[in-house]
Formats: structure tokens, sequence, C-alpha cells
């Protein structure tokens, strides 16, 4: 077995849509948790793999920097991270087919659209205002970007948004705030993420055996 301290941690987002399914895959690939309860910290009961449970955008910035090996996030996330400046982003190394949404531009009735360019000089409420950002250059649309980190499909009833561009699964959440969906700024899905300079040999050790059951599994879930 492993040396003292050569553990495998892996971050998970610890409440919300991801959680759930990201404990499912990881009991799949036959890793076995205590239950949680409230707990940060969950120490592994059958491999020297821990879990960290925690905001799903504290992720990408805590495999960046070495505080987990693994972390299981959405691609939007991570994609968001990425682009920022500064720190280089965690690797992408398999995606999980499980958390699949699109990040859409939705308008309120009463605002036309006949494509980008009827966004010029709206305000658009996003949680992802770099994906925003590259989809309006590449659109060669100027807008101003309201940056919120939650509710924006409120932001237009609360007059701080002209529309907004936002995670969209079943399209229930638009419909009851009267949204309507207009464009895709990009798709997205769980992802599993991993050190960009991969991992040093004890921890190398451990993971090997993990993805392969992991694309095993993946494999069967089509
Ligand atoms: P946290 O408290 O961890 O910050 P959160 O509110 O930011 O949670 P969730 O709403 O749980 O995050 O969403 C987590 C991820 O689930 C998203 O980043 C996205 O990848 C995925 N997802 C799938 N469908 C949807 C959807 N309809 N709306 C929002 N996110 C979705
Ligand atoms: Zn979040």
């Amino acid at each position: 077995s492993a040396p003292e301290g050569d553990r495998l941690r892996i971050a998970v987002q610890k409440s919300g849509r991801l959680s759930a399914p990201s404990l499912e895959l990881l009991t799949a690939v036959g890793l076995g948790f205590a239950p949680a309860g409230d707990r940060l910290f969950c120490a592994g009961e059958n491999a020297p793999v821990d879990l960290l449970r925690v905001r799903d955008d504290d992720i990408p910035g805590l495999v960046a920097d070495g505080g987990c090996d693994l972390g299981i996030v959405g691609a939007d996330v991570l994609g968001e991270f990425a682009a920022g400046a500064g720190v280089r982003p965690p690797s992408l190394l398999r995606e999980l087919g499980f958390g699949r949404c699109r990040l859409a531009i939705a308008l309120p009735q009463g605002l036309n659209w006949s494509g980008p360019a009827s966004l010029a000089g709206l305000r658009i409420a996003t949680s992802h205002p770099r994906h925003l950002a590259a989809w309006l250059r590449a659109n060669a649309v100027a807008a101003e970007i309201v940056t919120l980190s939650g509710a924006v499909e409120i932001a237009p009833r609360l007059g701080r948004a002209d529309a907004v561009c936002d995670l969209v699964s079943s399209g229930a959440t638009l419909a009851a705030n009267a949204l309507r969906e207009v464009a895709t700024v990009a798709t997205s899905q769980a992802v599993l993420v991993g050190r960009a300079g991969g991992l040093d040999a004890a921890r190398a050790a451990i993971a090997g055996p993990l993805l392969q059951r992991l694309d095993a599994v993946l494999g069967v879930r089509g």
C-alpha cells in the first residue's frame, strides 16, 4: 500500500447538481467513503483516496495549485477559470457524461432577436463573463457584461440587466422567468480534471487503476 501521506485527493462539489452524480461515479469505480454529512474532508475507506467537498467554483483553482490532485467540475466552470489570466489551468482528463447543459443567451418578452447584433448596447447578466466576452467578440458585438455570482435569471426583472447568458438544461427555469433562449454560447458537462503538470509517481500509481476502472464504467454507460 502507499506510504503515509501518499494519498490521492479528489475535489468534488459539496452540495449542488454535480454532488450526487460525482459520488455515484466514484462509487461505481470502486471507491468507498463514509457518509460525508456536512464534512469538508472525507477519507476513503478502501483506497488511499480522499475527497475534498467544496464549492464547484473553487475546484479548478484547488487542482491548479496542487491542493487536490483530481477534481470533478462542469466544463463551463473549468473554461471560465482557464480563460482567466495567470495560473496554468488543470488538464481535462475525461468527459463524464452527466451535468449536461448549455450556456445560452436568453431575452425577456419585448426584445426582438434577429441575430447576435440584436444584443448591441444591451446589458447582459451572467456568471460566465469570460465565455460571454469571447462569444461577443467572435460575433463582433459590443454589449455590457454584468457579472453576477448567482440568480442570473432574475436580473432583467430587477432592472439590473436587459438580457442574460445563463446555464440551461431543460429550459424550465428560463420559462418560469419569462425568458426565451435565442443562442448557444457553449455546451457543458461534468469533466474530470487533473494537475496540468501530471502527478508524482506515488499518486500516479493510485490514479492509474482508478482511471482504468473509470474508462470501463464510462464505456458501459456509453
Ligand atoms: P456551488 O454552491 O458549488 O457554487 P452552484 O450553484 O455554482 O454551486 P450548481 O447550480 O450546482 O452550481 O451547478 C453546478 C454545475 O452543474 C454547473 O456549473 C453546470 O456545469 C452544471 N449544470 C447542469 N445543468 C445545469 C443547469 N440547468 N443550471 C445550472 N447548472 C447546470
Ligand atoms: Zn458555483
